[in-house]
């Protein structure tokens, strides 16, 4: 799994991706890349390797100083990793960062009949940003054309996209990869895990899948398919950035063997009552479940 960071404010966007970026490496990445709205147009900026390489990369190149934008740090499962693979991919118009995989990323590149020249790299999410420009151009609104072209995607995603022709917004959905809306007093975030989050703002809201956020300076909105407005359910968590962080210990590792007992606590309290074992969320009835043969945990 990713990582992913997105941020639009009134104050300068780069410093908070490379710390977002930052945050999520923990778990090992092979390239990382920014991209932002900068002078109607987008700049992009990525590598193959680690943040600290993007980071001398920004500053060899003079990355303008946006105030909207997008970061990725990559896992690859579609092309090696390389500077052209690593993420976020743009089109004519628009930048776009994805967790996840597009299971029909071929019979998509058959239907666009884009010439392979266009490609600038091998992956699977390129194919992807290219179905949402195919449906923007058609359809000319950046909601409409995402829920098109997430109705023609089949796979797993957590997209984060930025259109060159709407500045200071940022828009997301998404299908099995998570994603995670920050509120701050200088912005609104958007990343897919809290971790990345907690160094700016605690007022966090999990977005549902399949709901479109449009995140911009002053306010995020949910929008659905049939274009209903919502304001996201805010809730402020307790947990801290440092907490997140090694917890004292010298390897994650070791911190994510010590965790055991209280995750596995945390996860089955809530379904213990005096008497009973609650699992309503399996939606199951006794029957059914007498007659499972077997049972699989899978678990990420
Ligand atoms: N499938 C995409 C790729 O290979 C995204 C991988 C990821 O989630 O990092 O670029």
């Amino acid at each position: 799994m990713c990582g992913i960071v997105g941020f639009t404010g009134k104050v300068s966007a780069k410093d908070k991706i490379i710390k977002g970026l930052t945050v999520l490496e923990y778990r090992g990445y092979d390239s990382v890349g920014i991209a932002g709205h900068y002078s109607r147009d987008i700049a992009i900026c990525k590598t193959k390797g680690r943040v600290e390489t993007l980071r001398g990369k920004l500053d060899e190149n003079e990355y303008p100083d946006v105030t909207t934008a997008i970061g990725h740090t990559r896992w690859a499962t579609h092309g090696g990793p390389s500077d052209n693979n690593a993420h976020p991919h743009k089109t004519d118009c628009l930048a776009l960062v994805h967790n996840g995989i597009i299971e029909n990323y071929r019979e998509l590149k058959n239907e666009l009949g884009l010439p392979e020249e266009s490609y600038l790299s091998q992956t699977d999410t390129e194919v992807a940003a290219k179905v949402i420009s195919d449906e923007y151009s058609r359809l000319g609104d950046p909601i409409k054309a995402i829920y098109a072209a997430t109705k023609r995607i089949e796979g797993s995603y957590a997209f984060e996209v930025i259109f060159k022709d709407i500045e200071d917004c940022i828009f997301a959905i998404r299908k099995d990869s998570p994603l995670i809306l920050g509120l701050g007093t200088d912005g609104g975030y958007i990343a897919s895990d809290m971790t990345a989050l907690l160094p700016f703002t605690n007022t966090l809201c999990f977005l549902e899948e399949g709901i479109i956020a449009k995140v911009t300076p002053e306010k995020t909105v949910l929008v659905d398919s049939d274009s209903k407005e919502s304001e996201p359910k805010w809730e402020k968590t307790t947990m801290t950035a440092t907490a997140a962080e090694k917890g004292g210990y010298d390897y994650f590792m070791m911190k994510e063997i010590m965790e055991q007992p209280e995750v596995l606590n945390k996860t089955i309290q809530p379904r213990l009552t005096e008497t009973d074992i609650k699992l309503d969320e399996i939606s199951l009835t006794e029957e059914e479940i007498r007659n499972c043969g077997r049972i699989h945990i899978v678990a990420c």
